[in-house]
């Protein structure tokens, strides 16, 4: 596994003691020695804002630009340097799915701030460019179908809006339902074309390993065989893990480890590794260190010690609403 990440990820600052923090990216980097070699590690550049029109308005390209400062929304604040850095992360995350696409190596791209929020027209909770999104539709220059899988505690709606009308992009969401940002219903499948192409999977609060693994084995996994991606790409948010404060569901790193595990065997079989995974939220510093490194251990093969264990969901706490996005995607899939 290549990683992707430059020292201004580090850098980027929202208000002070907001959770979207350098010190998120500082715990990951102070572990990494333990998962990887220097010369594994790809210093990325900016995206151009052509490249930033692959999945916005050019008016939400220059809204950003031209800012100044002040609250985007009660949530993000934009600086001098928001721009730069936003345009920053989406080169990340757009040379790190590109490399794994040319390369068939998986990668992960470390990058801040995070994007999924961010529609085409519009930024919010902590997102001002959508990395995944643009990284996608750069990727489909090249190939007719890419996959997205979002396991975020919050629901990807920037994401789920940009790929909506698409049969293209496969946009699949975990996220806790009735949190921010509201949206992710498992009836919202997607318009037009586009529909039985997002799959959302709402899942109540304490929702964990066991829910996750229901819903990976018998909605994720067997629609991303079905669909046959020639990419992957995982939105990964450490904020479904138990040890965060902004959310309720109860991952543990284990439970992390085990998806992960589900999707770099799928990205293997059926995507040659064409697969690349995107940093987006996660707050607890240490348990997002520790599934992060996990993660990249695991992608080269590696042990990797975590603390974060306890398994606080063994009986599938929201298999009922697992159950109800496998009935609404019946009629698209064979799950
Ligand atoms: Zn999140």
């Amino acid at each position: 596994m290549k990683v992707f990440l430059h020292d201004d990820y580090s850098q980027l600052t929202q208000t002070p003691g907001h959770p979207e923090c350098p010190e998120r990216m500082e715990a990951i980097i102070s572990r990494l020695p333990e998962v990887i070699s220097p010369a594994d590690m790809i210093m990325p550049v900016p995206a151009s804002e052509d490249q930033l029109a692959l999945a916005h308005e050019p008016d939400h390209v220059s809204f950003i630009k031209n800012f100044g400062e002040g609250y985007m929304d009660a949530d993000s604040y934009i600086h001098s340097h928001t721009f730069d850095m936003a345009s920053l992360a989406a080169g990340g995350a757009i040379q790190a799915a590109e490399y794994s696409f040319d390369n068939k190596v998986p990668t992960y791209a470390l990058t801040r701030p995070p994007g999924h929020h961010a529609g085409s027209d519009y930024g919010g909770g902590f997102c001002y460019f959508n990395n995944v999104a643009i990284a996608a539709a750069s990727l489909l220059k090249k190939v007719k179908k890419v996959a997205i899988v979002d396991i975020d505690v919050h629901h990807g709606n920037g994401t789920n809006d940009i790929f909506s009308y698409s049969k293209d992009i496969l946009y699949i969401s975990t996220h806790q339902y009735g949190i921010y940002p509201g949206t992710g219903h498992f009836k919202d499948v997607g318009r037009d074309e586009g529909e039985g192409f997002n799959v959302n999977v709402p899942l109540p609060a304490r929702s964990g390993d066991a829910t996750f693994d229901h819903a990976f084995d018998k909605l994720i996994i067997p629609i991303l065989k079905q669909f046959k991606p020639e990419a992957l790409l995982i939105s990964f948010g450490g904020d479904a893990h138990y040890k965060d404060m902004l959310a309720s569901l109860t991952l543990s790193s284990p439970g992390y480890l085990n998806l992960l595990a589900k999707l770099k065997e799928f990205g293997a079989e059926v995507c040659d590794n064409r697969t690349s995974i995107l940093l987006e939220g996660g707050y607890h510093t240490q348990a997002l260190a520790e599934v992060v490194c996990g993660t990249i251990a695991l992608f080269n093969g590696k042990e990797f010690d975590m603390k974060y264990d306890e398994v606080m969901d063994t009986d599938g706490i929201g298999n009922e609403y697992v159950g109800k996005a496998i009935e609404v995607h019946s009629k698209y899939w064979d799950v």
